[in-house]
């Protein structure tokens, strides 16, 4: 039995749910799309789903009435020598996970459904795409918003839902949709973390046991820029410093940025003061982690 709220925000029981629909063309998913006249909610994913991802489809189950869930390893976004081959696959599982939800449709296709031979085209947004991940992740960012805009012209959902987790690659899907004129809503999750604090990725499962202890040390970090913002530290430089002297403390980490900048345009401050994003990345083993804070006294408070 799936439980969902109908258009006036009331929450109905359905009994039995619909099996969820998989379609791996992109000419059925169209029609799919034409055919339907509720509202549609999509949600990108490239699969090993985790409770973000979860979240992610419950909060589109409970905003439109239906919701695509996408599942698609995008060639595009890696470059080479990244982990495009090695990247957790679990197809089943995920299959299985979204129809006990109540997913409406799985949208799977294959790579030669999405890029078929003469594909000629990508998007390149600008600016927003040059620093952070951006300045060691060359295809990334235009691979990403490629698939994106591809996903919303196939779907046409009326929202679609991204975690803030990646808040760089949530910043340039919006930097599209306002610069295309897309009609779509753009709604973000904020970062879902393990009980002890871990953001949960994907990538997660490169990490063995002893990795898995010294991955903590990112959010050790944020949180400590937290305590020194909220203790009336300005200088950016000094919090930078705090968090890379806690990460380095662990042997296999290797920092590829600490950024203190602009939450929207990126650029690198010296002071902090409402709105600093703090963003991460840390290699750690085989698995290259990512994760963020925004200093703002209310939105940064983390129970972890
Ligand atoms: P991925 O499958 O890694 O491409 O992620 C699909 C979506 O889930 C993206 O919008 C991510 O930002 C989001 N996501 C992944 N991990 C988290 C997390 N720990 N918290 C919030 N959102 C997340």
């Amino acid at each position: 039995m799936t439980c969902r709220k109908n258009r006036f925000g009331k929450r109905e029981m359905k009994n039995p749910a619909p099996e969820m629909k998989i379609i791996q063309s992109v000419s059925e998913m169209k029609e799919w799309s034409r055919s339907f006249s509720g509202s549609v909610g999509l949600v990108p994913t490239m699969g090993y789903l985790h409770r973000a991802h979860l979240e992610l489809i419950q909060k589109s189950l409970d905003a439109c009435d239906a919701t695509v869930a996408s599942l698609f390893v995008n060639p595009a976004q890696f470059s080479p020598g990244e982990d495009f081959e090695n990247y957790p696959r679990d197809r089943e599982g995920d299959r299985a996970k979204l129809d006990k939800m109540g997913v409406d449709v799985l949208f799977m296709p294959d790579a030669e459904a999405m890029y078929p031979a003469g594909f000629k085209t990508c998007v390149d947004v600008r600016d927003v795409t040059r620093r952070l991940c951006g300045a060691t992740r060359p295809d990334y960012f235009r691979g990403m918003a490629t698939i994106v805009l591809k996903l919303f012209n196939i779907v046409r959902p009326d929202k679609a839902f991204f975690g803030e987790k990646d808040w760089q690659q949530l910043q340039v899907i919006k930097t599209l949709v306002r610069d295309l004129n897309l009609d779509v809503a753009v709604e973000s999750l904020p970062i879902v973390r393990d009980a002890d604090g871990l953001a949960l990725s994907s990538r997660n499962e490169y990490l063995n046991a002893a990795e898995r202890r010294s991955a903590l040390a990112l959010n050790r970090g944020l949180q400590a820029a937290r305590e020194l913002a909220d203790s009336g530290t300005a200088s950016a430089h000094s919090i930078r410093d705090c968090i890379r002297e806690i990460i380095e403390r662990e042997p296999s980490a290797e920092v590829e940025f600490i950024s203190i900048c602009d939450p929207e345009s990126f650029e690198e401050l010296d002071e902090v003061g409402d709105g600093a994003l703090v963003a991460l990345a840390v290699r750690m083993g085989k698995a290259r982690l990512i994760d963020n804070c925004l200093l703002e006294k209310a939105q940064c408070k983390s129970p972890y």
